[in-house]
């Protein structure tokens, strides 16, 4: 248990000092960018290590996990992320737990995750996800297309009890990972025309964390630079 406290240790440390020189390149102070702790497929265990260690923020990518992860760290204090895709009939119950939804792509989230807000006795914090691939790649993978975000966010404010915080997104795998962020700070620029508090901009992982650092990101989702590799799903 020790030797994993001290590879956590030994893994946060780096990680903070690349974001730590990707601000001083771009020349932001290094407390504008908060790092969130990718838990996904580690133990809950790790979790409390994690947090003596003075992490703050996780993110987790399935529900079910998520859920008994949270129930077993209820004492911390943790603010809890969800980063995965969502279906419209989990959106309810994931907005009962999580206190920062990274992933809303589509109006047809709403109606659960307002539900779970009304629920709650606090508004639940969104991101829109934004699609960075190039279009027509058919990756399938999630996020609206940047063309669609700034309505996506007035029907975001058109919800109840939703707080529109900002944007999300991953950079396409083998491509130019700069050219991504930058779209997605164009893209947080619309969306701050529809919601001008809506300052947050959740891009960069492990591989990348420096370029979306460089572009302005706010929040990066780092997993296994912090955590090592990811055990295999069962
Ligand atoms: C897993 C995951 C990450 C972390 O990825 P690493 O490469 O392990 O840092 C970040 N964002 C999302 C959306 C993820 O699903």
């Amino acid at each position: 248990m020790n030797d994993r406290r001290d590879e956590l240790a030994r893994g946060l440390a780096a990680v903070h000092e690349r974001i730590a020189r990707s601000c001083a390149t771009a020349g932001r102070p290094a407390e504008e960018v908060t790092l969130v702790v990718v838990t996904k497929f580690f133990p809950a265990s790790d979790v409390r290590l994690l947090h003596e260690l003075g992490v703050r923020h996780v993110a987790e990518n399935r529900h079910q996990e998520a859920v008994a992860k949270r129930e077993e760290c209820a004492d911390l204090g943790l603010t809890w992320h969800f980063v995965g895709g969502l279906q419209s009939n989990k959106a309810a119950a994931v907005g009962g737990w999580a206190d920062v939804v990274q992933s809303v792509d589509r109006p047809k989230l709403l109606p659960g995750l307002t539900r779970a807000a009304h629920e709650r006795d606090r508004p639940l914090d969104v991101l829109l996800q934004v699609s960075l691939d190039p279009p027509g790649s058919g990756t399938g993978r999630s996020g609206v297309a940047p063309a669609g975000a700034g309505a996506l966010a007035a029907a975001v404010q058109g919800a109840e009890g939703l707080r529109l915080r900002g944007v999300m997104g991953v950079a396409p795998l083998g491509g130019d990972p700069a050219e991504a962020f930058a779209l997605l700070a164009r893209v947080a620029g619309d969306v701050r025309t529809v919601e001008p508090a809506a300052t947050w901009v959740s891009a960069g992982m492990s591989g990348d964390l420096e370029a979306a650092v460089e572009a302005g990101a706010t929040h990066v989702r780092v997993g296994s630079a912090v955590l090592g590799n990811r055990p295999s799903r069962r």
